[in-house]
Formats: C-alpha cells, structure tokens, sequence
C-alpha cells in the first residue's frame, strides 16, 4: 500500500499542522518518563524546520475527556522536545483560537510549537468538522505521522483532511510499508505468533490472518483457552470459557487448510502472580488445579524457537507469559531471542506495538528485529483487515 507523501515544496517556508503522537508517560512530578514517541517524530520535525516552515504539532495526552486539565497539558513534552533537539520550543495554551495564529505567525522560519492537548476539546473524539476548520485555519499543509492514532476516525486524524493539502509522514509511511508488506506478500513459511492476556482481543487478528499463515504459534494466558478447549485441565489459568466455541473452530479451520496452530506443551505455573512466587515447570495437558500458567516452560520455548527458525516471516503481538515479573519472562524473551536471529538471516520480523513493543525493548532486542510497530491498538486493527480512517486519505 503507497501513500501520498509531500515533497520540498509543498512544505517549503509553509505553516505546517503536523498530527503527531506525543502521549508519553509522565512521571509524578509531570516530567516525561520515556520519549520514546518524541524521538519518533525528531527526523520529521529537523526535516521541516531545514525546509523553513513553521511547525505546530499538536496530540493528543491521556484521556482528559473533553475538559481542561493541567495533569494531561503538554508543556512538559514542549520542554522535553526543547532539550532533545537542542533549539527553543514555542508552547500555545490552546490548539485552536485567536492566539494560535499569532503563536504560528510570530516563529522565526524553522521555528516549532506545541499545541495544547487536542481532547481538551470534547469535538476532537467526536471527529468534529467544525472543530477540524478551527484547528486547520491557521494553517496551509497538515501532515498525519500519528500512526498509533490512526485507527481513530478524530477531527485531527480525519476530519481535518478537508481543510488541508494533506500528506502522509514519514513515520506512517514506515509502518504501512512493514505491516502491509507483512499482512499483504509476506515471504512463506509465514508464522504469527499470539499472546498476551485476552483471546477477545486477537478474535479478529486470527479471522483474517488464519488463511495468510503457515503456523499459529499461541501462548500467553490465551493458550489456556485453547487449551481447555482440547479438554485439558488447566488450573487457575486464565480462560476465556465464552471463546471455547471459537478455540475449537479455528482448530477445525487451521486443520482443514493446512496451518499448524502450535500450543505450549509445558507451562511455568505457581499459585499467584507474584515476583516471589514459587514456581513449578507443569505439563499444559494436565496442569495442577491450584495453580495458574504464567509463563510457556523450557519445552515449549525449544518447540516456538524451533518453529519460529524455519520462518521467512514473522508477526509477533503479545507476550508469551507475564513478562513484568522475572520469574515468567523466559518464554517472552526467547521468542524476542529466535526473532533477531532469524532477522539477521534475512527473515522480516515484525512486532506489533502496545505490550509486545515493551518487551521487547525490556530485552534490549527494538534494533535485532526488522520493525516494532508504535501502534498497539491500530496495528491489531490493521491485521483485522480494516482500513485505517487516519490512513484512508492518503492511500494512492
Ligand atoms: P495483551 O494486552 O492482551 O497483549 O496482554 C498483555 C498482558 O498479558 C501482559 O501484561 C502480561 O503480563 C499478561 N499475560 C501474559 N501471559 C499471561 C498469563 N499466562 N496469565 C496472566 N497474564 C498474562
């Protein structure tokens, strides 16, 4: 899928909206704790300053709901982005209104500010046209590198298309070209591995994936409903007993076109989610009732590694077990292991965002894989199949 990108001179010495996703973690004193997603948008930004424009950038933080709240404002990312490219950055108390104008006309060429969260507007969730008219009126291009907000149909992210000469960034482009390359012509064996807490969530990800695929590898607390589905005992474990029917379906499914759904075959299991807990290495056929699965065992990970080895391509979303605690992120962690070294034998290994991105970057693996998306909920929505509406504009 290309998408529409701009060139030098549809930004040169322009006033340029940029959609970006600057909703970072703050720490209690309200200073950023991790900016990851403002380094994200750093290339873009050097980039429009050199070309002279001047740059507002303008996100959403938190879910202050509609109301002004200064615990959601985004002047501390202001001073952040200030530090981290080394020039001064302007801040505007508002993202529309009369002083934004000014704010935008008074930066030198080059110049930046930041807007003030965008959902202390109740209209920007609502995708307000009228909303979007005030936002873009300053303007003359809007460029939208908010890929993790894209599966959101906001005045900032789609409604304001209409006011703007409007382009993809770089940022949305990257992810685009990955996951659908991934999703659309992915080199075979193609595995996709599953994880993380919920079935419901991915329900829709193994819908449409399951006839692209050669193996589903599952682990997490979603194995167990898989599990149980096969008539196994499973503890404690979480499961998920109204997908039961589904588990068994898709079983039938992968077994009639030929896709292996691969199952932890021994688990890391103890008695509650503790980082002291005792643990016992159990089998996933017969599992002990008093305890739960927190992690895949030694078996499984020889089994996935395995598995994953023969891959040309991979797509990995949610954590093989609870890999907060140390003694239940073996199995995440040998996955993000057989990931970056198939990588580096030319497999294409892509991470979904939201969890999975934060293990693997508690590895230290971000650089060893071929992409980590940045966005959680809108790359498990790309793989359902769904045409993003913050990325529908664009598409060429
Ligand atoms: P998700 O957001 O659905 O990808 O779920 C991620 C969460 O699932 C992480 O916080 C993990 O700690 C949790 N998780 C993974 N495996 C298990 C498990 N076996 N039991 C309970 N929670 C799990």
């Amino acid at each position: 899928m290309k998408l529409k990108t701009f060139s030098p001179k549809d930004i040169a010495g322009k006033k340029v909206l940029v959609r970006v996703d600057f909703n970072v973690p703050l720490s209690g004193d309200g200073h950023v704790s991790d900016a990851t997603r403002i380094n994200a948008h750093v290339p873009l930004i050097k980039e429009l300053s050199a070309a002279g424009a001047k740059i507002a950038l303008c996100s959403h933080l938190g879910r202050p709901k509609g109301q002004v709240n200064a615990k959601y404002s985004l002047k501390p990312v202001a001073d952040e982005l200030s530090k981290t490219i080394g020039t001064s950055v302007a801040f505007a108390s508002d993202c529309i209104g009369s002083d934004v104008p000014s704010a935008v006309s008074s930066l030198p060429k080059g110049g930046i500010v930041v807007l003030e969260n965008l959902r202390f507007y109740a209209e920007e969730e609502k995708n307000d046209a009228e909303f979007a008219r005030k936002l873009a009126s300053p303007f003359e291009v809007f460029i939208m590198d908010a890929f993790s907000a894209s599966h959101r149909a906001h005045a900032s992210t789609r409604a304001i298309v209409d006011f703007l000469p409007s382009f993809a960034g770089p940022l949305l482009i990257r992810e685009i070209e990955m996951l659908g390359a991934t999703r659309d012509n992915p080199k075979h064996p193609f595995v996709l591995i599953l994880g993380g807490a919920k079935v419901s969530d991915k329900i829709n990800v193994i819908e449409n994936m399951i006839a692209k695929v050669d193996a589903i590898i599952i682990g997490g607390g979603m194995a167990f409903t898989f599990l149980k589905a096969k008539g196994y005992e499973i503890g404690h474990s979480l499961c998920e007993a109204e997908k039961l029917d589904f588990a068994r379906e898709m079983e039938d499914r992968a077994k009639a076109s030929g896709v292996e759904i691969i199952l932890p075959s021994d688990i890391v299991a103890a008695s509650e989610v503790s980082p002291d807990a005792a643990v016992k290495i159990v089998s996933s056929e017969d599992m002990p009732s008093d305890l739960m699965g927190l992690d895949i065992g030694p078996e499984s990970i020889k089994a996935f590694s395995e598995a994953i080895g023969h891959a040309k391509t991979v797509l990995w979303n949610g954590p093989m077990g609870v890999f907060e605690m140390f003694p239940f992120a073996a199995g995440t962690k040998a996955v993000g292991d057989a990931l970056a070294k198939i990588t580096k034998s030319g497999a294409m290994t892509v991470v979904g965002g939201g969890d999975s991105a934060a293990a693997i970057a508690q590895f230290g693996l971000e650089k060893e894989v071929s992409h980590v998306s940045t966005g959680g909920g809108a790359s498990l929505e790309f793989f359902e199949g769904k045409m993003l509406p913050g990325v529908e504009p664009y598409v060429l």
